[in-house]
């Protein structure tokens, strides 16, 4: 079965895995985003928040309430914050860095490193999925060499890497990241929201071409879906 990636723009993703909805850092109401409301015409089972900057943490409450189903992934800081805002601790999968979070039916998230900051606990990527079908979301982060373990553990079909630099990795380093994950698929994000996010996907392309051939780019349009076999 194809893993269907729908960009929102910004660093905000739907990954439909099998029967399985994962929205990560759902900021839909980002100034790129087609979404302005948040009317999915799907229902997310799992909202993955990478760290609680506002661009990233997005409308994850607002989701949570409108999606009774879905519940929240994040570090145990940031999940209890948003347990918390809720009122509610069976709305959040708490989690830490490195360790597999079991969702049942043989899903899993496994929180990453980030090299970030964020308001709350500590800034993470995220793996998630099943056995074989996986993506790793990179969140905010620079370059780091644990990005070629999570390349050789996990084998993820697609990597959705930040390129936009200043805050965080910009076209080299993530061609480099590229290079150290062999995903079959990298997807970039991060860009172009605001000016100050400079990176070219274009540019991010051809340093893939020349670093790591093997490695397809996709560059999304806010709003696109593409199915990765
Ligand atoms: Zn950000």
């Amino acid at each position: 079965m194809p893993v269907k990636v729908k960009w929102f723009g910004h660093s905000a993703f739907a990954v439909s895995i099998g029967g399985k909805v994962f929205l990560v850092d759902p900021w839909l109401k980002n100034p790129k985003s087609p979404v302005k409301d948040l009317n999915l015409g799907f229902e997310p089972d799992y909202i993955i928040v990478t760290h609680d900057h506002g661009d990233h943490i997005g409308d994850t409450i607002e989701l949570l309430k409108k999606y009774p189903r879905a519940k929240a992934v994040a570090i145990f800081e940031i999940a209890s914050k948003i347990a918390e805002e809720l009122g509610d601790p069976n709305r959040v999968v708490d989690g830490n860095i490195g360790g597999p979070i079991r969702l049942g039916g043989g899903y899993f998230v496994v929180l990453t490193t980030a090299t970030h900051s964020s308001i709350t606990g500590t800034p993470t990527g995220a793996v998630f999925g099943r056995e074989g079908e996986t993506v790793y979301h990179a969140g905010d982060t620079g370059l780091t060499s644990d990005m070629r373990l999570i390349g050789e553990l996990y084998k993820p079909v697609a990597a959705l890497l930040p390129i936009g630099g200043h805050y965080t990795m910009g076209p080299r380093e993530a061609a480099k990241a590229a290079e150290l994950i062999k995903p079959k698929y990298a997807i970039p994000m991060h860009y172009g929201t605001f000016p100050v996010l400079w990176g070219d996907p274009e540019e991010f392309k051809s340093e893939v071409a020349r670093l790591a051939p093997e490695v397809k780019v996709v560059i999304l349009k806010p709003g696109e879906e593409v199915e990765l076999e």
